[in-house]
C-alpha cells in the first residue's frame, strides 16, 4: 500500500522539509499502520515559517473581523463534512475510541464556530473622560505572530481552541504540532486553508521538540508562545519567552480529585469515577486520578470499581466494543508500568489490572490494562504525580475536611468532582477546593468551549483559555484619548 508524504504549510503552500527529511507517524494501537510520513523540519522551516507569519500579518490584521469569520465559518463546515473521515484518522492516530475520536473532530468544529461569533463581539470599551471634549475608548489589537505548540492527547481541539481565537483577534500562527499526531495537525489546517485563509496567516511546522519547538520558542518575532504539555517543558519554555519579553500562555497537567459522600447516588458516582479515570486511557489532563471516598462507603464504592476496572474491554479502539485503547507510545507504555510499580512499593494495593496488555493483536500495540489502587497515600509519590495513563487510585476519608485537605495538597490544580445530594456539601467543596475547574456530580473532565478553561497552582499560569477569556492572551488593549476640537 502506497505511503502519502505529508508536508509542511508555509506561506500558503505545502513544502518539504528543507533538509528533505521525514519522520513516520505509526498507530499506537498497532505499530504495523502507517499513517504517512510527515516533513521532519529544522530551523530553516520555522524561520521560513515566522517570516511568513510576519509578512502576513499587517494586511491579516486589517482584514475585518466580519471578513475572518466568515473563513473560520467556512473551515467549521469544511471539518464538519469529514467530520467522520477525520475522527475514524484521530483514532488510529491518537487511540482513543472511535465515539471519542469523531466527538473531538466535532469539537473542533464547534470551537471554530464559536470563534467566529466571538471575532465579531464588541473589541472594545467607551469611557467618560475628565475633558468633556475628549473621545476616550479603548480597543483590542492582536499581539502579532503566535507560536502554538500542542501536545497528542487532544490533537485536533487543541490545535483548535488556540488557533481559532488568534485568528479571530486578527493574529497570524506558527504551528507546531506533537510529534505523535502531525496528521490531525495537517487535517486540521487543511480546513482552514481550503476555507481561504490568505497564505502565511496560518503555517504548519511537523517535527521534534528540539528541531521546531527550541527555534520557535526562541524567534524574537514570535511575539506570543501559547502551551499546552507537560509541566517541565513548559515550565522551560515560559522562562524562554518571558526571559526574551514575550507574552507565554501555559496549560499543563493534573491530579484531579473526585470526593464521594454517602448521600450520593452511587451508581451513577461509580459510572463517572470508571469514565472520568478511564476513558482516553486516562490520557487527559483533566482526568480522574484520585478518587477521594467517605469511609461509610467505601468498601462497597472500591467493591464496585474493582469490578467495573477489571471488566472494562482494552484493545483495538476502532471496535465498538472496545472501552479503553491504546496508550501514545512504547514509552508511555514503560513509564506507566515504572509508576505502577512505585506506586505498589509504596504500599498502595493493587486491586485490577498493572500490567502490559498482550493477545488479540494487542502485542503490536501499547496496551495498559485499566488499574486500580487501594490505599493511596495522599502524601507519596503516587498520590502527589500526574500518572497520565488508565490508573485511579482511591484513598478512604473521614469527612469534608479531610478531604478537601487531601485534594488541595498537591501542586496541581485543574479540575476537581464531587459527588454528593447534599447542595451545602457541594457549596463547601466548590469554596475551598483549588482548582479551575469543578464539577458536582459529573466526572473530572467535560469542559465546554463556551467558558474558560485552565487551572489553579502548577497546572497553569494564571490565564485562561477557551470562552471569552482567550481574547486576553491573543489581544492587547490600546486606549486613545481623541481630543475633540472646542465647538466654536
Ligand atoms: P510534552 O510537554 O512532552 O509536549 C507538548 C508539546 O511540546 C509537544 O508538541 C512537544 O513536541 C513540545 N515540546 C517538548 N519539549 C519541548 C521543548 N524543549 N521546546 C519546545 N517544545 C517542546 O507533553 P505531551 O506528552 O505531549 O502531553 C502530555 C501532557 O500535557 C500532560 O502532562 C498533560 O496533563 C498535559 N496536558 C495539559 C492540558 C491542559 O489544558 N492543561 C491539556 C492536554 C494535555
Amino acid at each position: 500500500m502506497s505511503v502519502t508524504t505529508y508536508q509542511n504549510y508555509i506561506g500558503g503552500e505545502w513544502v518539504a522539509a528543507k533538509s528533505g527529511e521525514t519522520f513516520e507517524s505509526r498507530s499506537p494501537a498497532d505499530a504495523d499502520v502507517l499513517l504517512g510520513r510527515f516533513a521532519a523540519s529544522g530551523a530553516a522551516d520555522v524561520d521560513a515559517a515566522v517570516t511568513a507569519a510576519s509578512e502576513a500579518r499587517a494586511s491579516w490584521r486589517r482584514t475585518s473581523a466580519i471578513a475572518r469569520a466568515n473563513i473560520l465559518h467556512k473551515a467549521a463546515e469544511i471539518l464538519a463534512s469529514r467530520v467522520n473521515d477525520v475522527g475514524r484518522e484521530l483514532t488510529i492516530e491518537e487511540g482513543k475510541t472511535l465515539k471519542e475520536g469523531i466527538g473531538e473532530t466535532g469539537r473542533a468544529v464547534q470551537i471554530l464556530r464559536y470563534y467566529a461569533g466571538e471575532a465579531q463581539q464588541p473589541d472594545g470599551e467607551h469611557y467618560p473622560s475628565a475633558n468633556p471634549n475628549t473621545l476616550l475608548y479603548t480597543v483590542r489589537e492582536p499581539v502579532g505572530v503566535v507560536g502554538v505548540i500542542t501536545p497528542w492527547n487532544f490533537p485536533i481541539a487543541i490545535p483548535a481552541w488556540k488557533i481559532a481565537p488568534a485568528l479571530a483577534f486578527g493574529n497570524t500562527v506558527v504551528f507546531k504540532p506533537a510529534t505523535y499526531t502531525p496528521l490531525l495537525a495537517v487535517r486540521f489546517v487543511e480546513a482552514l486553508a481550503e476555507a481561504g485563509l490568505p497564505p502565511g496567516v496560518v503555517n504548519l511546522v511537523t517535527g521534534s521538540a528540539g528541531g521546531v519547538g527550541d527555534p520557535l520558542i526562541d524567534d524574537d518575532r514570535v511575539t506570543a508562545i501559547s502551551f499546552t504539555g507537560s509541566e517541565p517543558v513548559g515550565r522551560s519554555v515560559a522562562k524562554r519567552v518571558s526571559a526574551r519579553g514575550g507574552k507565554v500562555q501555559l496549560e499543563l497537567g493534573g491530579k484531579n480529585p473526585a470526593i464521594v459522600f454517602a448521600d450520593a447516588d452511587l451508581d451513577h458516582a461509580v459510572n463517572h469515577l470508571v469514565s472520568g479515570a478511564m476513558w482516553s486511557s486516562g490520557q487527559k489532563c483533566t482526568a480522574t486520578s484520585r478518587a477521594l471516598l467517605d469511609a461509610s462507603i467505601a468498601d462497597e464504592v472500591t467493591r464496585r470499581l474493582t469490578e467495573r476496572i477489571g471488566g472494562l474491554a482494552t484493545g483495538d479502539p476502532l471496535a465498538d466494543s472496545t472501552q479503553v485503547g491504546p496508550v501514545i507510545s512504547d514509552e508511555a507504555v514503560n513509564r506507566i508500568l515504572g509508576d505502577i510499580e512505585s506506586a505498589e512499593s509504596e504500599g498502595a494495593r493493587l486491586l485490577a489490572g498493572g500490567s502490559k496488555l498482550e493477545g488479540d493483536g494487542r502485542e503490536r500495540g501499547n496496551f495498559v490494562a485499566p488499574t486500580l489502587f487501594g490505599e493511596m497515600n495522599p502524601e507519596s509519590r503516587f498520590g502527589q504525580e500526574e500518572v497520565f495513563g488508565p490508573v485511579l487510585g482511591i484513598t478512604t476519608v473521614k469527612d469534608m475536611d479531610e478531604a478537601l485537605e487531601i485534594a488541595n495538597s498537591v501542586r496541581f490544580g485543574l479540575s476537581a468532582s464531587i459527588f454528593t445530594s447534599d447542595l451545602g456539601k457541594a457549596m463547601h467543596f466548590i469554596n475551598g477546593i483549588d482548582a479551575g475547574i469543578v464539577h458536582v456530580n459529573a466526572e473530572t473532565p467535560g469542559a465546554e468551549p463556551q467558558v474558560p478553561f485552565g487551572g489553579y497552582k502548577s497546572s497553569s499560569s494564571y490565564s485562561r483559555e477557551q470562552g471569552k477569556s482567550a481574547r486576553d492572551f491573543y489581544t492587547q488593549i490600546k486606549t486613545v484619548y481623541v481630543d475633540l476640537p472646542s465647538p466654536a
